[in-house]
């Protein structure tokens, strides 16, 4: 008997992207269909051997997929959109839907819960049937090719369709709109259709064999109001009918269960997942509503976000804990969340990162045998492993850090002149016009800057030949800059790949990895960089690029930095320390930085904070207190500055609504903002909040080739004009051009300019 084990999520991307590079070798004909799906099941293969030597006691199937997760269950209930129905082959048509046809666009894609991976958006119409029963595949599959049983592991019902969207017919019109399927009065009707269709699946799963299933149910840890619960338990009754010979596991993570006591005992499953890694919500209400006697407790204690090595003697504690609640044999040890955040494993970025961050360090593969050690200890009585963890962050401390973070908290953070009159006074300065314009800071990146970045990597170039590269291309970023006649300069960020990893190598605590990636969305992999110690600039980092491009051009050259809040909520970072300390530290890290560049005589400073809201708690109860660190955090890089240095920031989505109130307490003196793919609909968000700080919506969609018109551009901006003073409205793009090509971005500019110059002759 004992405790027993399982895991989920393991990365689908292989150790060195070996599904991105076939994925995509299909989709540009390098190979045939079969050639990848051959390969792809020989990962697959591999995948499972992983899990298998971590001798689990539930190893898990159904959680490799081609493209997205979300997906695989839209097409396999038949949820595809009529736009997609034209094409034949099964397998074109769900690259179709993730990747969109010059026939027909692709499904919207959107964040997974808060995480950084990207799912496909279900567009619901009803009329679901099952077309293939996934999870039973993938469990004959593993028992044909290795022998076993598995547990087929799928997203449930309820989560799927929180996530969805559905058509409904517009108020007052024929024209139908997508709108959240739980905003939907469908919302009940739906959930009832797909839940007979996952009783089908269990029903044919059960007859097959199948002993036990998990169904990743995160949506239940979002706020519920009770209809929603009501409906959850009614759903999971019709999908657990006839179901008495196969174990049902409703796993939850990402925050703490809600409605704990109602769902954890009237949901009619086998078992319940819960993450007790995230916060410590599900202990407590562990302890205060206890857990029932015919349940089973899949106790996620490892996490499935963070890269930290387990401290297995608090991983104990917590189980003594827990135990005191559940007799150990219902108890299934797990993961709290899918292993597929993390990268594949960290023992591959020996001789890469230093040798005690290595002993910090916890990706997939390491998971796998910190749950087998916890076995072995818990079973076998194997001893508890001796670790230094303390005495290794200890070497990662900097104790003036840490003093100046430390009061931070008490202190108010503000900039000492009032927006008004230092706008005023910066304009004059910077002899700027009505209507200024200006670009997001990237220029193209061509294919030959990526190449001769790659070469310098590879120390095939010098760094001279590299340096001088950098400023041939600032010198044509001026020189457009000046034929364009605008306003306000950038250097391009041509030293930059990607805006946090720029940063993030320059900055001390920080970590980057050799092969840490980890799937973003389909075949799109990111690394992100790790915050390991406190953070500390050793020296300048944006200075030398900046100044060169200033020294070329009367114009002002805005400083180009990236904002802290995206800088933490795009790396992995450490837990020892609250978040918002580690925010304050790389603010006090950027203000430096700020106070060099306004030292040296740049005017303008841009601090561009797009994953601002990406790091809203999921909980709303929580949210007020992110906003409050976040803009605090953001204040402190500027609130040193004189009153005529002008900051500015750049975000680009559109959900700008219900933190509007937020980001103007941010005091920028301009934000630049998307604008154009919602057709100026963010500007509504300013017809309810009056917005009297300097703001550019972004009139140009970089996210097109296609070249904008003066006429469409100008649309826009008039709307603008009608709900944001005149003296206040700028004039750019609405994000960085780096995606672009330069034939795309000159008369692209040049028609945005011509805007600017209309707007002035017209409000004069
Ligand atoms: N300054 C960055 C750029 O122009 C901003 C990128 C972004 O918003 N993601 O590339
Ligand atoms: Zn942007």
């Amino acid at each position: 008997m004992g405790i027993k084990t399982t895991a989920f999520g393991y990365p689908k991307i292989g150790p060195n992207r070996e599904m991105k590079k076939t994925v995509e070798s299909y989709w540009k004909g390098k190979i045939g269909k079969d050639q990848m799906l051959n390969i792809l099941e020989n990962l697959n293969l591999n995948r499972l051997q992983k899990v298998i030597n971590a001798d689990l006691d539930l190893i898990p199937s159904n959680d490799f997929s081609l493209y997205d997760f979300v997906l695989d269950i839209s097409t396999m209930i038949d949820a595809v959109p009529e736009r997609f129905r034209a094409i034949q082959d099964s397998l074109d048509r769900y690259f179709a839907m993730a990747r969109g046809t010059k026939d027909a666009v692709a499904c919207e894609m959107t964040k997974w819960f808060d995480t950084n991976y990207h799912y496909i958006v279900p567009e619901l119409t009803g009329n679901f049937r099952l077309v293939k029963n996934r999870p039973l595949e993938s469990y004959l599959w593993a028992k044909e090719k290795s022998g076993i049983e598995t547990k087929p592991v799928i997203v449930g019902a309820f989560t799927y369709l929180m996530l969805s969207k559905v058509y409904q017919k517009q108020e007052g019109s024929i024209l139908m709109e997508m709108v959240r399927a739980d905003h939907s009065d469908k919302f009940g009707i739906f959930l009832m259709e797909i839940a007979k269709i996952y009783n089908k699946i269990l029903k044919e799963l059960q007859e097959n064999g199948v002993k036990t299933v998990q169904f990743d149910e995160p949506a239940l840890v979002l706020d519920l109001e009770d209809e929603k619960v009501d409906m959850l338990i009614e759903a999971y009754k019709v999908i657990t009918q006839g179901i008495d010979n196969l174990e049902v596991f409703v796993h939850t993570y990402y925050e703490s269960l809600d409605s704990f006591e109602r769902i954890v005992n009237e949901l009619p499953v086998s078992g319940i997942g819960l993450d007790f890694v995230v916060n410590g919500e599900n202990l407590q209400n562990l302890i205060k509503y206890g857990f029932p006697k015919d349940k089973k407790l899949q106790a996620g204690v490892i996490s499935g976000r963070d890269p930290w090595r387990i401290n297995y003697k608090e991983v104990l504690d917590l189980l003594d804990q827990i135990e005191k609640f559940v007799d150990q044999d219902r108890i299934v040890l797990s993961n709290a969340s899918p292993l597929f955040h993390l990268p594949v494993s960290a023992e591959a970025e020996r001789g890469h990162l230093d040798e005690n961050l290595i002993e910090l360090l916890s990706f997939a593969d390491e998971r796998l045998e910190e749950l087998k050690t916890l076995k072995q200890i818990i079973n076998e009585g194997k001893p508890v492993p001796e670790q230094s963890i303390q005495s290794i962050r200890d070497r990662f401390k900097n104790e003036k850090v840490r003093e100046l973070v430390k009061n931070i908290e008490l202190q108010e953070v503000k900039r000492p002149h009032p927006f008004k009159e230092r706008y005023k006074k910066q304009i004059e300065i910077l002899g700027l016009p009505k209507f200024p314009t200006t670009t997001i800071g990237s220029f193209p990146q061509t294919d030959q800057l990526r190449k001769i970045r790659a070469d310098y990597r590879k120390g095939i170039i010098s760094q001279e030949d590299y340096d001088n590269f950098i400023k041939d291309q600032i010198r044509y970023a001026i020189k457009i800059q000046e034929e364009l006649e605008l306003d306000v300069f950038v250097h391009g960020e041509f030293e930059r790949t990607d805006m946090v990893e720029f940063f993030s190598q320059k900055l001390k605590g920080f970590a980057f990895t050799k092969n840490g990636w980890v799937q973003s969305y389909g075949t799109r992999c990111v690394r992100p960089p790790i915050i390991y110690g406190d953070i500390s600039r050793p020296e300048p980092m944006t200075l030398r690029e900046t100044l060169y491009a200033q020294s070329l051009t009367k114009k002002s050259v805005k400083g180009m930095l990236t904002g802290p809040v995206t800088i933490l909520n795009w790396s992995f970072y450490r837990k020892d320390i609250p978040k918002k300390e580690i925010a304050y530290q790389i603010a006090l890290a950027l203000r430096d930085e700020v106070k060099d560049l306004e030292k040296e005589g740049i005017k303008i400073i841009q601090i561009d904070e797009p994953a601002f809201r990406e790091g809203l708690p999921l909980k709303k109860r929580k949210q007020e207190d992110y906003l409050n660190w976040a803009v605090k955090a953001f204040k402190l890089t500027h609130n040193t500055v004189k009153e005529t240095t002008q900051i500015h920031t750049h975000m680009c989505y559109s959900e700008f609504n219900e933190i509007i109130e937020w980001i103007y307490r941010m005091d920028a003196d301009v934000i630049s903002i998307e604008a154009s793919r919602s057709r100026g609909e963010i500007i509504k968000a300013f017809e309810n909040f009056n917005y009297d700080h300097g703001i550019g919506v972004g009139i140009y969609d970089i996210h097109s080739p296609r070249i904008p018109s003066v006429e469409e551009m100008l649309e826009i901006a008039e709307r603008t004009v009608q709900v944001i003073d005149k003296n206040l409205i700028w004039i750019n793009p609405d994000c960085g051009l780096k995606t672009r090509q330069w034939k795309e971005v000159i008369p692209a500019l040049k028609n945005m300019v011509e805007v600017a110059k209309i707007l002035r002759k017209k409000y004069s």
